[in-house]
């Protein structure tokens, strides 16, 4: 390119009047430059960069809410609460827009929709549709493992390989001044010697500062006022406090199987059978069979691994098909399911033979609790040290965090203190020690609510009786006893549900959070308030 072609592409360029005159500058120290100079090459790359910007690119809005709703509701089955929450969301941005009025900013200001939830759940499939309901362009930033804050607000332009950070990339991708932009992951930001990424991010996201965010690369001023941005998290302890501050939570925890059976026929498998080459109607999955396909193929909060099986399914009758081994149109029924992709990988615990429950042996209880990946089930285990060779005190395994280590120590206390008052045999626990261990050892657990399964676990060892295995349960123990409340308890609920567990036990402050658990899954669950330990243990042994 000759340097002037510069000078006429700016000249030409719908730019705003800083940025003219910002480029203008760089063309003529460009023209200063030679040829070959690797200042001449920055400059270039540069001008191109600030070119290719949709300075005054905007969509037009489809400000119709009626309309919008009805394309959220189009892209997702169920999720009622969330959808209505993104359509007042887009209602309230509507009026203040017809009244000329910006968008909420400030602390706790809802400017920015987070949606948070294990994996598979829909929150990035939400995203591109908020985007498809407001008529507009939809990017993608995966903040996932960033650590450096200049992938957020790019390089300086001294530095060798100097790129735009992301949210310049995202501007340039949507070709508009105004994209929803989704900043996926922003649990997964991290920080280090290279400077913080969760401030740059704040920077960007407060209304009262991106209309003149300053990338330092690109060093003029890019007006992000227009942009939506939504995020989304799988845990929420994990985003950093100033920017929750700035967020407003939607809170997306998991389905029931009824639900998963109703997502997976009306949009997974249509998507699917289209990936596999096969016109509707040519492979029907019956109902009984995606259920088998979620309950006992899956097991999981969200519908990912469902969404894969299916697309395993549907290649092999594919494939059968070209190899002249099957007749379509076909439907899979709950019996073509073992021919097609083999056996279920998930047995409910209550199905399996008895002696090869977890539970079939006395010290091992079924707690409940909420990871990254949703709610789960846990089972803790306690044995008695040899008192000849094992040492005294307590042992601790299964990479427990400092709070769940503290409620191994108040069970114990608990047991030691009133033990005899429950009948139970306290003196072992006097001059043996105790190991208390969490499966699986390699993912890291902490919070408080194991604490009832812990007592439950240690009282069943003590009493040599086991613990009911349809029984799980969550609550953290006082040292009197008392069953404290938890958090995510529909979390829990559904995985309780999965799992086949029948029973469960939760705090009597909890019962309140019951009304957030679907009916399909309370019908099925005997749910226990408790206000104190001892009530656990009799209904748990
Ligand atoms: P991750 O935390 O792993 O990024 P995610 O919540 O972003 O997960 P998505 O990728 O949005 O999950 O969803 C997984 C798949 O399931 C997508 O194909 C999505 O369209 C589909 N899906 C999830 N929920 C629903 C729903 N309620 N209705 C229709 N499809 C859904
Ligand atoms: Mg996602």
């Amino acid at each position: 390119d000759e340097p002037d072609d510069y000078r006429a592409r700016v000249e030409a360029a719908d730019l705003p009047e800083k940025v003219r005159e910002a480029a203008l500058k760089e063309v003529d120290k460009l023209e200063r430059s030679s040829d070959q100079s690797p200042e001449g090459s920055w400059i270039r790359t540069w001008l191109d960069t600030v070119l290719e910007l949709p300075w005054n690119e905007r969509t037009e809005d489809a400000y119709d809410i009626q309309g919008a709703k009805a394309v959220l509701d189009a892209d997702h089955a169920g999720l009622e609460d969330v959808k209505e929450r993104i359509t007042e969301y887009l209602a309230v941005r509507k009026r203040r827009a017809d009244r000329g009025l910006g968008i909420v900013g400030g602390r706790r200001g809802g400017a920015v929709l987070a949606l948070v939830g294990p994996p598979g759940v829909g929150k990035t499939s939400l995203g591109e549709s908020v985007a498809r309901a407001m008529g507009r362009k939809f990017v993608r930033v995966a903040l996932g493992g960033v650590r450096d804050e200049a992938e957020i607000r790019g390089h300086r332009r001294t530095y060798v390989g100097a790129l735009p950070g992301r949210v310049v990339r995202a501007i340039k991708e949507a070709g508009s001044m105004n994209p929803v932009v989704l900043l996926d992951e922003i649990d997964k930001v991290g920080s280090d010697f290279r400077g913080d990424p969760a401030a740059a991010l704040l920077e960007v996201l407060d209304p009262a500062q991106n209309h003149t965010f300053r990338d330092h690369y690109l060093e003029v001023e890019l007006d992000l006022s227009d942009v939506v941005f939504l995020a989304t998290a799988n845990v929420l302890e994990a985003i950093p406090e100033a920017l929750l501050d700035r967020m407003e939570l939607v809170r997306l925890d998991g389905y029931t199987e009824d639900e998963k059976v109703t997502i997976a026929r009306d949009h997974l498998l249509p998507r699917q059978l289209e990936r596999a080459g096969l016109e509707p109607g040519e492979v029907t999955v019956a109902d009984e069979a995606l259920r088998k396909l979620a309950g006992e193929y899956t097991r999981e909060a969200g519908v990912r691994t469902l969404e894969r099986s299916i697309a395993r399914l549907l290649r092999k009758v594919a494939a059968q098909h070209e190899l002249g081994e099957r007749e379509l149109p076909f439907t899979v029924d709950v019996a073509e399911l073992r021919p097609l992709i083999g056996r279920p990988h998930h047995t409910p615990e209550s199905a399996q033979d008895p002696a090869e429950r977890r539970t079939a042996v006395p010290g091992v209880a079924t707690g409940l609790a909420v990871t990254g990946a949703g709610g789960d089930v846990l089972f803790v285990e306690a044995s008695l040290a040899d008192p000849e060779t094992g040492g005294a005190g307590l042992n601790l395994t299964g990479q427990l965090g400092d709070v769940m280590k503290e409620s191994a120590r108040i069970a114990l206390s608990f047991l030691r203190s009133h033990g005899a008052e429950l009948e139970l045999p306290v003196g072992d626990l006097k001059e043996r020690g105790v190991h208390l261990h969490v499966p699986a050892g390699a993912v890291p657990k902490d919070g408080p609510s194991a604490g009832v399964t812990m007592t439950t676990a240690l009282a069943s060892l003590l009493s040599g009786r086991q613990v009911r295995p349809d029984v799980a349960m969550t609550g953290e123990v006082s040292l009197t006893g008392r069953v404290l409340p938890i958090g995510g308890v529909k979390q829990k609920l559904l995985a309780a549900h999965r799992a086949g567990v029948t029973t469960v036990i939760i705090p009597k402050r909890n019962e309140p959070d019951l009304d957030d658990v679907p009916a399909e899954v309370l019908d099925k669950l005997d749910v226990h308030p408790v206000s104190d330990v001892r009530r656990v243990l009799e209904l748990a042994l």
